[in-house]
This record gives structure tokens, C-alpha cells and sequence, in this order.
């Protein structure tokens, strides 16, 4: 590997018929860190993540990972994860398979698709649940399954849209130490996006503040909370959710 950034996001510019959401977005993203894409309801935060993910493909400009270009690339062909704010786990599979599906696509054998799923479940404090079923975890827990399935196929970055949103504000502020320390403990680059400056904070090594298609300002939380760079990342980062 390169030892240059993980993620080049190169002057990405995209619409939504005529109407200009992303206006040539630079932004690179290191190796081990998280980075928190932080802006109001509207700002591209989500279209980004979608084009990083590659379930969109941009009008214009290129991202590359680990160097190689994949701006046109399907998502299954990107060394990415998602974790969406609903789940989306199978209601019908165990926890064990929900968590294993993406490796059983892959076709890895039973007895080492197994390992890794222990594994991974083991990673959210959830191996006791393998056998269980989603409607019989809470939505905290449900949120782990959807991370430790993201998390068993080993991507070089993973992409979480709003993963919290549906939690309440105690199991949310719980839940995001949590995704701190994982990520910490695994060591994978996450991309998290959210409209709620506390997250954020609790969150990013990198925070990014969005609005309107562009970049306002990014840098190391503390400094982008304490001395933000422009009027817009003052006014956003002094309201509270
Ligand atoms: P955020 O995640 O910051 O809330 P989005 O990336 O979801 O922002 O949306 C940015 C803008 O693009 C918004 O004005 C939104 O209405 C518009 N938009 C997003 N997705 C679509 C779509 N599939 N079709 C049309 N407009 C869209």
C-alpha cells in the first residue's frame, strides 16, 4: 500500500435535475481515521457518502481508493461498507446469517464464514445473539448486527449514514462511544455523516462541515469547534440539536 490518503474525493460535482448539490467537493481521507461529514438537513452529506460508496456515480470529478480509481465503479466492486440509519437487516435470517450473508455471496465456506461471523459478532458485544432473530433485539443491538455484518467482509473504509438517527438521545450518545472505540479497536477508516454537532464532536478525529454543496471548513474537531473558519461553521457549530 501507498502511504498516501485512503480516499481522494477529486472537485466532485453532482445535480439533482438542474439543481447543483455538490459543487466541485476536494476532500481527502487518511488511513485509520474518522472523519465526520457534519452540515444541516440539504447540505450533500448523504449524496457524497452515496457517490463514495458508489451507489451514485458523480457528473463530474473522480474518487480513489487506496489510489485506484473507482468513480464508476458498482458498490460491490469497492473495498467499501455501509451502514444505513435503518438497518436493513433480513427480518427472516438469524443474526448469525444476516451477519454472514454478504460472505456466503462471496462464497466462502461454511466453517470459516462461521469464524468470521463469532468474530465479528464478538467485536459489538453481541455473540450471545447469534441464534436470536432481529425482532428480538432492541434497536441498539440491531444497529451492532448492522455494524458487525458491514464490518465481517473487512472493507478499507466504512460508510455510516446517519447510523444513530433512529436510536433515542441516551442510547445514541451510549451508542456512539461505542462506535469510537470499535473503530479505534479495528483500525478500518469510517465516514460517518450527521446533522447533529454533539455526535460530531464526540466522534470525528477529521470533522468536515458541509453546506450547500461545499466544504466550509474541516479540520481536527476540537479546532473546528473552538475556531471555526467561517461565519456559516460559527453560526452551525454554536446550534445545538
Ligand atoms: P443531506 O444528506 O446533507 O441532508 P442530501 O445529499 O440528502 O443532503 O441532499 C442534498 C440535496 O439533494 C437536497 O436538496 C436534496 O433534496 C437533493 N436530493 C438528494 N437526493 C435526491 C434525489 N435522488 N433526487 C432529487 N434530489 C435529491
Amino acid at each position: 500500500m501507498t502511504g498516501g490518503p485512503l480516499v481522494e474525493i477529486r472537485k466532485v460535482s453532482h445535480a439533482f435535475g438542474g439543481h447543483r448539490v455538490l459543487d466541485e467537493i476536494s476532500l481527502n481521507i487518511e488511513p485509520g481515521s474518522y472523519t465526520v461529514l457534519l452540515g444541516p438537513s440539504g447540505s450533500g452529506k448523504t449524496t457524497l457518502l452515496s457517490i463514495i460508496g458508489g451507489f451514485l456515480h458523480p457528473d463530474e470529478g473522480s474518487i480513489l481508493i487506496r489510489g485506484g480509481d473507482v468513480t464508476n465503479a458498482p458498490p460491490a466492486r469497492r473495498p467499501t461498507a455501509t451502514v444505513f440509519q435503518d438497518y436493513a437487516l433480513f427480518p427472516h435470517l438469524t443474526v448469525g446469517n444476516n451477519v454472514g450473508f454478504g460472505l456466503r455471496m462471496r462464497g466462502m465456506p461454511r466453517a470459516r464464514r462461521m469464524a468470521r461471523v463469532r468474530e465479528a459478532l464478538a467485536m459489538v458485544g453481541l455473540a450471545d445473539a447469534i441464534g436470536k432473530r432481529p425482532h428480538q433485539l432492541s434497536g441498539g443491538q440491531r444497529q451492532r448486527v448492522a455494524l458487525a455484518r458491514a464490518l465481517v467482509v473487512e472493507p478499507a473504509v466504512l460508510l455510516l449514514d446517519e447510523p444513530l438517527g433512529a436510536l433515542d438521545l441516551k442510547l445514541r450518545r451510549q451508542m456512539q462511544d461505542e462506535l469510537k472505540a470499535l473503530q479505534k479497536r479495528v483500525g478500518t477508516a469510517f465516514i460517518h455523516v450527521t446533522h447533529d454537532q454533539e455526535e460530531a464532536m464526540a466522534l470525528a478525529d477529521h470533522c468536515v462541515v458541509m453546506n450547500n454543496g461545499h466544504i466550509e471548513d474541516q479540520g481536527p474537531a476540537e479546532r473546528v469547534y473552538a475556531r471555526p473558519a467561517s461565519r456559516f461553521s460559527a453560526t452551525f457549530m454554536g446550534e445545538s440539536t
